[in-house]
């Protein structure tokens, strides 16, 4: 996740006297291997720019209450810096501050839950300082109140006080006290999950960012907030923290955590609300589709933040045919070859997609006989390429079609691995049904004739295809391997069995 810090707006004067403006937001770049946080900046497309404009400063507005309490504590040092110390402040004013929950009164009101409602609906500060007034002449707690000011949490420090400052022995707590000092104490010492993020962040230059500087603020585990009529007063709750990553997978439901993803709240049926959302998801999605409309590699390494252009490869999904349309061979080697199969097998070695003998033939011809030889060479030999279930052949079968492109896995040394799904799901299916056939082989008597020949059998395909699994796309399979094409398997069907 990047976490935002700011926006900036860029005004230029261009060369010929107009003035442009471009949008800039200045945010914390993921991946970096290191644990500051990295500074850096992204354009906003025009076409984002209002939308872009509008969610910002809707969070600008909704989080400033928290803003402004956070760095008051930040500055200070303190949880409640709106008090003194050894300042005796009402209990119920201090539940609110504690909680959050700004509805302390036992009420069957309409107008206060009406209040309560709209603020849920509009988050419009106006509705609670409206229930606040509506319920202030209100005597009777609510039981959420009650349990707040539990025997134990006494015990624990939240000591309730009479006016003077004694210990209040008796039962309820309106009209009842609480030092602030002591409340202090009690949160750091009894509910440390509330404590207000108050340090400051590490950026990769060295210098420190205020916590109140960040653009996405929440109050802290506000577990009450949502369920049922409870809400959270922002300008009353002392617990501040910073969103974070975690936020956002619990957010988009990749983290398990009941009831709380945005799928799950707000998806109208049992399908919208199984769904979840992989960030990273997203990056490759848009990675590859970068890619797949011709934008440049350095351009999509900006985008992503990258520091070398290879790590954008890495996230390239587009198809070998999609990735071979981009790719463009230089002039003279197109006009040569022209719309051949040999271009593709061209293009393929470009990109180091294919390997073998072929390929280190070609590589050969080209240093030591210049472009033309290798060109002929490739238009001759690279005829024959084509695609088996499991990977890529460049043998040439312009004379001689190969009796064992099915068993290329047999250690065949023109094979070519790919990462291409469909070649990739024929692999797993065929490991699994070798398995089986291996196991089967084992299982019988072992005077059971041809039981060696077939777990043999059974085991250099079973070793091959593991093989091919894990060869890196592209590269060749089984370089020590032997020419299939040409196998003793051509002098008899019963060969090898
Ligand atoms: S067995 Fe070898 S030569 Fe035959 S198709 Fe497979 S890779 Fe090509």
């Amino acid at each position: 996740m990047n976490r935002l810090g700011f926006q900036d707006g860029l005004t230029g004067r261009s060369q010929s006297g107009g003035i442009s403006e471009a949008l800039m937001v200045r945010h914390f770049a993921e991946k970096q291997g290191t644990q500051s946080l990295y500074e850096t900046m992204q354009f906003v497309p025009d076409l984002f720019r209002d939308e872009f404009e509008r969610t910002l400063a809707e969070v600008v507005a909704l989080t400033a209450p928290l803003r402004a309490t956070l760095r008051a504590q930040y500055e200070t040092g303190r949880l409640f810096p709106m008090y003194q110390p050894d300042e005796l402040v009402d209990a119920v004013e201090m539940y609110v501050r504690l909680t959050g929950n700004p509805m302390w009164a036992n009420t069957s009101a309409a107008a206060a839950r009406a209040c309560v409602e709209r603020y849920r609906q509009t988050w419009d500060l106006q509705e609670l300082q409206m229930l606040t007034s509506l319920i202030r002449g209100e005597s009777e707690l609510t039981a959420a109140v009650s349990r707040y000011f539990s025997q134990e949490n006494r015990a624990l420090g939240l000591v309730l006080r009479d006016g003077n400052g004694e210990p209040s022995t008796g039962r309820g707590v309106k009209k009842k006290f609480l030092r602030i000092s002591e409340v202090e104490s009690f949160i750091y010492k009894s509910v440390p999950t509330k404590v207000p993020d108050l340090s400051p962040f590490t950026l990769d230059n060295g210098t420190k960012l205020a916590p109140w500087e960040m653009l996405f603020l929440l109050p802290k585990r506000a577990v009450g907030a949502g369920r049922g009529d409870t809400i959270i007063d922002p300008t009353m709750t002392f617990s501040v923290g910073v969103a974070d990553e975690s936020l956002l997978q619990v957010a988009l439901g990749i983290e398990n955590q009941g009831t709380q993803s945005l799928f799950i709240v707000y998806g109208q049926s049992e399908e919208d609300q199984r769904l979840k959302l992989n960030t990273h998801s997203l990056r490759h999605l848009q990675n590859s589709e970068l890619f797949r409309l011709g934008i440049a590699d350095t351009i999509i390494t900006k985008r992503f933040n990258r520091r070398s252009v290879a790590q954008s490869y890495e996230y390239d999904h587009r198809s070998l045919a999609e990735e071979m349309d981009q790719l463009e061979l230089p002039g003279a080697w197109e006009e040569f070859l022209g719309d051949s199969k040999a271009a593709t097998v061209a293009k393929m070695i470009q990109a180091g997609r294919a390997q073998g003998p072929i390929v280190r033939e070609f590589k050969r011809i080209l240093e030591e006989e210049g472009d033309e030889a290798a060109l002929l060479f490739l238009a001759a030999e690279a005829d024959g390429f084509h695609s088996t279930p499991y990977g890529h052949c460049l043998n040439s079968f312009t004379v001689d079609p190969c009796p064992k492109h099915l068993e290329c896995f047999s250690g065949c040394l023109h094979l070519s691995a790919t990462d291409l799904p469909e070649n990739r799901r024929n692999l797993v299916a065929l490991h699994g049904k070798l398995k089986i056939a291996l196991e089967a082989a084992q299982a019988r008597p072992a005077s059971t004739v041809g039981r060696d020949n077939q777990i043999a059998h059974a085991k250099v395909r079973l070793e091959g295809v593991e093989r091919l699994l894990s060869t890196a796309p592209g590269d060749q399979v089984f370089p020590e391997g032997v020419d299939l094409s040409k196998s003793p398997a051509r002098r008899s069907v019963l060969s090898g069995t």
